[in-house]
C-alpha cells in the first residue's frame, strides 16, 4: 500500500535498518527501541493486523515466527531469553497497520505487561 509505512519500508521508499529479508518477509530495527534489541519482522504481504490474517496465511505466520527466532538467535538471545510480541488494534496497542512482530530483548520484561 503507498500509504503504509511498512511498505514504503520494504520498497525502500522510506529509510529503514534492515537486519534481514527473503521472499516472504523484511526485518528491521524499530526506530524507537524498547530494549537493547528491538527488530521488527514484517511480511511482505500487506496484511493490517493478526486478525486480517486468515488459513491462507499460515505457513507465512510460521515463517515470520521462525525468522524472529532466528533473530533472536543470531543476537546471541537463546540463553537469556526474548519476547515477541504482535500488537492487534487499539487495546492492543498497535500503532502501525502493517501486520509485524516485535523481536526485543537484552533487557529482563515483565509479566503482565502494562
Ligand atoms: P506497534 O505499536 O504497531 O505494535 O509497533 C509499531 C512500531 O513501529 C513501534 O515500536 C515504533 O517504534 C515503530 N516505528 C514507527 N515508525 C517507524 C519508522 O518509521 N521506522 C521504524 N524502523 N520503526 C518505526
Ligand atoms: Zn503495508
Amino acid at each position: 500500500l503507498e500509504s503504509c509505512l511498512f511498505c514504503q519500508i520494504i520498497d525502500r521508499q522510506v529509510r529503514g535498518k534492515i537486519v534481514y529479508e527473503d521472499d516472504r518477509v523484511v526485518a528491521f530495527e524499530d526506530v524507537n527501541p524498547q530494549a537493547p534489541v528491538h527488530v521488527l519482522v514484517v511480511p511482505r504481504k500487506h496484511l493490517s493486523s493478526l486478525k486480517e490474517a486468515r488459513a491462507e496465511d499460515a505457513a507465512l505466520l510460521g515463517h515470520l515466527l521462525l525468522v524472529a527466532a532466528q533473530l533472536a538467535r543470531e543476537h546471541k538471545l537463546d540463553a537469556s531469553g526474548y519476547r515477541t510480541v504482535i500488537n492487534t488494534g487499539a487495546d492492543g496497542g498497535q500503532t502501525v497497520f502493517h501486520l509485524h512482530v516485535h523481536v526485543v530483548g537484552g533487557r529482563i520484561f515483565h509479566w503482565p505487561p502494562g
